[in-house]
């Protein structure tokens, strides 16, 4: 597997900078975020380098997520969390910090348990016929 240079990540595939792993096979890889935001908080990523969302491969993708629900399952397991937050930050305005694609798995303990997602909704903003023609907007650029 050719690894980035320069990509924390990927010298953690490698083993060449220690983690506390969790899930490993031929295409993906699981291990504890260092930065623990709930207890079990873990990254799941690809073996293969791609730097976030917009470059990654529907083949990727796929097997990226096809090993979520498993992970998350035995985190559930272990911990009996309340509930689960997938998080993927992609591009530094949206937080992305190491630029090796990763999904984060957040465990929710309840109210305090550290994590606080928040945002502002805009719906009065959008009328349905504003709605429609974002959505048209973005449907023609889809390419498969
Ligand atoms: P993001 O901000 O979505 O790019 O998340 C990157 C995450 O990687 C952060 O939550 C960091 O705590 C985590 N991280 C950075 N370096 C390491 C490392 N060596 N081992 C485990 N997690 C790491
Ligand atoms: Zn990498």
């Amino acid at each position: 597997m050719m690894a980035h240079e320069d990509c924390i990540f990927c010298k953690i595939i490698d083993g060449d900078i220690p983690s506390a792993k969790v899930y490993e096979d031929e295409k993906v890889y699981a291990f504890l975020d260092i930065s623990q935001v709930t207890k079990g908080h873990t990254l799941v990523i690809p073996k293969e380098h791609t730097k976030n969302i917009y470059e990654t491969s529907p083949e990727t993708a796929r097997e990226l997520f096809s090993r979520i629900p498993v992970i998350a399952n035995a985190i559930r397991d272990v911990y009996q969390p309340l509930g689960i937050n997938l998080l993927n930050n992609n591009e530094a305005a949206a937080e992305q910090s190491v630029f090796h694609l990763h999904v984060h798995l957040i465990p929710r303990y309840g109210d305090g348990d550290g994590y606080y997602p928040n945002w502002t909704t805009h719906t009065e903003d959008y009328s349905s016929e504003d709605l429609q023609s974002v959505a048209k907007a973005i449907s023609e650029q889809i390419k498969q």
